[in-house]
């Protein structure tokens, strides 16, 4: 049906609509028809059969055709109407078709309208593809129109003479003017637009080739800031080939040109940069870091003059550290400025400040730098997070000058760089001090390794000086070293030891008020001098020593035992170096290890030469009570005597009561033996004294006593020097002297003094021993208590030291004593338990100072070092036979019950049972004493801790008897 062409016949007479429909078919081979005759049907039709014509009848009943025809074109205007009419009316005709009908056709000539019809349908054609035509042409200018009114592209058109006679806004935009109108008042051949040879070159180009495409131009705005653009142009040409315009499109380019241009920029700036920091790289040196920052941004900005400011925290002001562009000596002399001013200056806290010199100047406060017309001055702040420990600037001299963002931003890159390079040199250079000091420190530590354990290998002061002096030379450079020793009593120091120039001094001796030595005396500090030859306080008296340079004199002392001074010299030579801070430390710290044992060593010694005395009385003991031959027991005796007092001769007289004479008894180290015959009276003289006064003589020097009288010829023959004489007393009575020579001068100390009257106590013992047949086993006990009181008195000596609670010792051996009694333990061993208790920590005596006084916690070497001391113990106590069954406690009372302890780790019962209750004992008092390492626990922390440890520090048995016997002497609740 879709051919069918639809007819819509407005009809009332069915008769009429007939022959309509009959005459139309002749014409149109398919069609359709609807026939309606009122308004509504016409309506309804219009809508829903959509009649591609519509033939009306001019006059119905109900309706008429010219409303039809208004209708319609009101509805369906392209739907052409055909006006049916009854009859011929000039007028109607008229009027039908000025409304608008397509034609009219009067029903007598009904054979009309199949025609009509036709051509009414062709000429609708006609009109629809007319419409259809109009329709695009003005859509496609609409388009168009948008496309020039809205380009971003500029579009114009412009004559060969220049002017413009077309351009879209986007052109008159990209150009900067308001509107076209007053673009078009400009002329392209006028250089305001463009340069003469680019609109020349574009002229040339367009008549040549006709066309010109990409090419990238120059044109000046508006306000005469350039433009890049890129251009496409066609000549256009009239019928005879004259060019009459140019039309073309403008493309605005800036944007990718700057950009471009920004990109070429910062390649250089990073070429610059990286040129920058490979230079920078290649060194750690502040100084070198310094100058090619300087240097570089010089180059690279193209500046005169480039300074470096660098913050110097200690005294809180920056300081000029570098420059290129003037001489050392005029930057050196730029003034320091407080970090305020930075502050002040960079307010706005960017990382390049461009200001005028003159204003900065002043800012800065700066007077007096040399005259130079400083202009435009850029400072770049050199940064680490954020603190500023620097300033860079460079100045144009002479001419102003304008700084490019470009600039900006080098000089903070520069800048940045410059922060990186001075932290990473000062790093460096920090890093080298510490490495340095390190290296001296372990060099230090070293020498004082090696010191202290070559001084352990010597045993006696005079062993240990020339070690000290030997090791001072290897560590410190010196060409000449000496020991001083200082004399209490003639108060002189004294070269004992001495080598390089200092050894021609050895045995002078000088005041101790005199010399630098005088002054350590008096300071106790290390007496320095760079020129000894030039020094006021030189001894004057040494002749060799004064040829010293620079010199060093450092105390050698214990604690408050001033024993001497150590001096360290070097010869004066052209580049001698001053003796330095680190040599100095040294020194005095070798001194001092070396004055702690000496000291040391006496205190070992004392502690020796009382067990050898100890020893010595056991022996006499032994003999006094198995032999009862006076002579026999004398002589043990006298060879005793002269062995442990280190005496040449010795001899005992026996007083007669009634003559009141001396009669020599036994005698040995004499060269003569006329001792018995050849007594003068002046001999007998001083041991008469002895017994007669009843107390020691002491003659240290005979020719002395002998005054302007001649002197004895025994003493002469016997090359005697000094004379003891000791009485013997038993039962208060006296009953003889011992007589003791030396060939050597002998200045005894109280030690010796008091051992030689034990001795003497002893020949009485021995003697009423054997006159009076006493009982042996009385004689023994009095020894033992003889041999305790010493043990006693040692054991104090080192709770003194130990700087321990008085009576610590004491204390824990009576204690031990009691737990041991507990134990069962029977009264001949509780003798070897109390001794041991008493002496269980003399070990420590081995042990120096700088460990056992240490107020803190000890480190590793240290406590192997501290553990050594039940070894020492047993060292010091395993000759002496008589102490061996008291070993227990001092060699193994660190041992503990789970086996963690020293020295052998022993586990439970293989621990010595006196051990193991001592180290309940003294656990608990050592706990409850104060340490130089901590203060005093209170009695509940220290009970609690015993308990806790029972089991693995202790035997449980023996906490267990520890509280029981504490609860019953000390009321003390467990
Ligand atoms: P000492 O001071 O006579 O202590 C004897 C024992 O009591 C110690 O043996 C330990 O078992 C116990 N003792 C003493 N104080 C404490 C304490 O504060 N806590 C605990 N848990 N136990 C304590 P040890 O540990 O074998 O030590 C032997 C010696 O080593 C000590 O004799 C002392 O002369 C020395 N020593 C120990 N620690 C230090 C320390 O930190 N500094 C110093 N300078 N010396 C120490
Ligand atoms: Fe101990
Ligand atoms: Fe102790």
């Amino acid at each position: 049906m879709d051919d069918a062409i639809r007819i819509l016949l407005v009809e009332d007479l069915p008769t009429d609509a007939k022959l309509a429909q009959r005459e139309i078919s002749k014409d149109l081979k398919s069609c359709e028809f609807q026939v309606v005759e009122t308004r509504e049907g016409y309506l309804s039709a219009l809508e829903k059969f959509q009649p591609d014509i519509i033939v009306s009848d001019y006059r119905l009943p109900q309706f008429d055709g010219l409303s039809a025809l208004k209708l319609a074109l009101e509805r369906t205007p392209l739907t052409p109407l055909i006006m049916l009419t009854g009859s011929l009316n000039e007028d109607t005709a008229v009027s039908c078709m000025k409304a608008g009908a397509s034609d009219y056709v009067i029903k007598e000539h009904i054979k009309r309208l199949g025609p009509a019809i036709l051509r009414a349908l062709e000429e609708k054609q006609v009109r629809i593809e007319r419409q259809q035509a109009e329709m695009a042409l003005r859509e496609s200018e609409e388009r168009f129109r948008s496309v020039y009114e809205n380009a971003t592209i500029g579009i114009y058109r412009t004559t060969p003479d220049g002017k413009i006679l077309m351009a879209n806004p986007a052109a008159v935009r990209m150009l900067g003017y308001e509107s076209f109108d007053e673009l078009a008042k400009q002329n392209l051949e006028d250089s305001r637009l463009q340069t003469v040879a680019q609109r020349v070159k574009i002229r040339e180009e367009l008549e040549k080739e006709g066309i010109a495409q990409g090419m990238e131009i120059v044109l000046y705005k508006k306000d005469g800031s350039p433009i890049y653009v890129r251009e496409n142009a066609r000549a256009i040409r009239d019928e005879t080939g004259k060019i009459i315009y140019y039309d073309g499109t403008l493309e605005d380019i800036t944007a990718a040109k700057l950009a471009d241009e920004r990109i070429r920029h910062e390649a250089a700036r990073a070429a610059t940069l990286l040129r920058i920091a490979s230079r920078l790289n290649a060194s750690l040196d502040l100084q070198e870091s310094l100058i090619a920052i300087c240097e570089e941004t010089a180059k690279a900005l193209d500046l005169p003059i480039v300074n470096i400011y660098l913050y110097n925290p200690e005294i809180d002001l920056f300081y000029p550290a570098m420059a290129v562009g003037m001489p050392e000596e005029e930057y050196r002399i730029l003034p320091k400025f407080p970090p305020s001013v930075v502050e002040n200056v960079n307010q706005n806290h960017s990382p390049v400040l461009i200001i005028n010199a003159s204003d900065i100047i002043k800012q800065l406060g700066i007077t007096g730098i040399v005259e130079r017309d400083y202009r435009s001055v850029i400072i770049g702040y050199i940064q680490v997070s954020d603190e500023t420990i620097g300033v860079l600037w460079g100045a144009s001299v002479s001419i102003n000058r304008e700084y490019s963002p470009d600039d900006v931003a080098l000089l903070s890159g520069i800048a940045d760089q410059a922060a990186l390079a001075i932290t990473n040199a000062r790093l460096f250079t920090q890093q080298k001090q510490a490495e340095a000091l390190y290296r001296t420190r372990s060099e230090e530590l070293e020498a004082l390794f090696t010191l202290s354990s070559r001084l352990r290998e010597a045993q006696t002061p005079d062993e240990m000086i020339p070690i000290l002096l030997n090791e001072m030379q290897r560590v410190v450079e010196t060409d000449g070293g000496a020991v001083l020793l200082f004399d209490e009593e003639s108060q002189k120091f004294t070269f004992t030891h001495a080598t390089g120039n200092a050894a021609p001094e050895i045995g002078n001796s000088f005041p101790s008020h005199q010399g630098g030595s005088g002054r350590v005396l008096l300071s106790r500090q290390p007496f320095i001098t760079p020129d000894y030859s030039k020094e006021p306080l030189r001894v004057e008296t040494l002749r060799h020593i004064t040829e010293s340079g620079p010199m060093v004199i450092v105390p050698l002392q214990s604690e408050n035992d001033f024993l001497g001074v150590f001096l360290a010299s070097r010869l004066n030579k052209p580049d001698v170096k001053p003796v330095s801070e680190n040599e100095i430390r040294l020194l005095s710290a070798m001194a001092e290890m070396a004055g702690n044992a000496i000291r040391r060593s006496r205190l070992f010694d004392d502690v020796q030469r009382h067990l050898r005395h100890t020893q010595a009385l056991h022996d006499i003991q032994l003999t006094v009570a198995s032999s009862f031959d006076l002579k026999v027991t004398l002589n043990v005796f006298l060879e005793h005597t002269l062995a442990q007092l280190e005496v040449d001769a010795a001899a005992v007289f026996m007083l007669d009561p009634h003559t009141l004479t001396l009669e020599f008894t036994a005698g040995r180290g004499f060269r003569t033996y006329n001792l018995s015959r050849t007594r003068s009276r002046l001999e007998e003289g001083y041991a008469l004294r002895a017994a007669l006064e009843r107390k020691t003589i002491c003659i240290p020097d005979l020719s002395q006593e002998a005054g302007d009288k001649v002197q004895s010829s025994f003493y002469v023959d016997e090359g005697f020097v000094s004379f003891f004489g000791v009485p013997f007393i038993a039962k208060g009575q006296v009953k003889g002297v011992l007589e003791v020579y030396s060939r050597t001068p002998l200045n005894p100390d109280n030690q010796w003094l008091a051992f030689l009257e034990t001795l003497a106590s002893q020949i009485a013992i021995a003697i009423d021993n054997l006159t009076l047949f006493k009982d042996l086993h009385s004689t023994n006990a009095q020894l033992t208590m003889a041999y305790d009181a010493t043990i006693q008195g040692l054991s104090r000596a080192l709770d003194l030291r130990d700087k321990e609670t008085e009576g610590h010792t004491q204390r824990v051996a009576d204690m031990t004593v009691r737990l041991a009694r507990a134990f069962g333990m029977m009264n001949s061993e509780l003798v070897h338990v109390r001794r041991g208790a008493l002496l269980h920590d003399m070990g420590k005596m081995g042990i120096p100072d700088s460990i056992l006084l240490k107020p803190g916690p000890l480190t590793e070497e240290e406590w192997a070092i501290m553990r050594l001391h039940p070894q020492y113990a047993y060292e010091m106590f395993s000759p002496i036979e008589y102490l061996r069954p008291a070993l227990d406690i001092p060699y193994s009372h660190h041992e503990k019950w789970d086996g963690t302890g020293y020295p052998d780790g022993l586990k439970g019962d293989e621990i010595p049972l006196a051990a193991r209750l001592f180290a309940v004992v003294d656990v608990w008092d050592a706990l409850t004493s104060e340490r130089p390492y901590r203060p005093a626990w209170s009695q509940e922390k220290a009970l609690a801790y015993i308990r806790e440890q029972a089991g693995k520090h202790f035997d449980p048995r023996a906490v267990e008897m520890f509280f029981s016997l504490l609860q019953l002497q000390d009321g003390i609740e467990s």
